[in-house]
């Protein structure tokens, strides 16, 4: 796929392509949550998507809210359902203790394959969105 965009503003540029990924996790995630929640019975009070350093993605399960990263529009969609599902569970189960994995093996057979995948891409790509002004916030990494 091409982009194009107008300006020649390094800057303006970079936030064409992150309003682009923004929406395009954004769809995606509304089209899965509704699957995701009759599955597992979760649902976040809400889910932003934001620019990440660190993470796919982050859940604060006391406030019940996710976090994904922009980064997820430039992988496979199981990426991202991975991902939101493993977000999902962590309303329920804070830590990836054995209640966690065994929900996750449930809800997605295959989710060691496509954490695998996940974590090879995110070498492949790690940095490209690295912003030192905005740590990620410190809990719930992904293994
Ligand atoms: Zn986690």
């Amino acid at each position: 796929m091409i982009l194009s965009a107008r300006s020649d503003d390094p800057k303006k540029r970079e936030a064409a392509l992150e309003s682009f990924y923004r929406k395009e996790v954004q769809n995606e995630t509304e089209k899965l949550l509704p699957v995701l929640t009759a599955m597992t019975g979760l649902s976040p009070a809400s889910i932003t998507v934001r620019k990440m350093s660190r993470r796919w993605g982050t859940c604060y399960h006391r406030e019940g809210t996710v976090h994904l990263s922009l980064s997820l529009a430039e992988y496979p969609p199981a990426c991202l359902s991975y991902v939101l599902l493993h977000e999902l569970l962590h309303l329920r189960y804070p830590d990836h203790g054995r209640g966690f994995h065994a929900a996750l093996d449930r809800f997605m057979p295959g989710n060691r394959a496509v954490a695998s995948e996940l974590n090879r891409l995110r070498r492949l790509s790690y940095g490209a969105w690295a912003d030192p002004q905005t740590p990620d916030p410190p809990e719930n990494d992904l293994p």
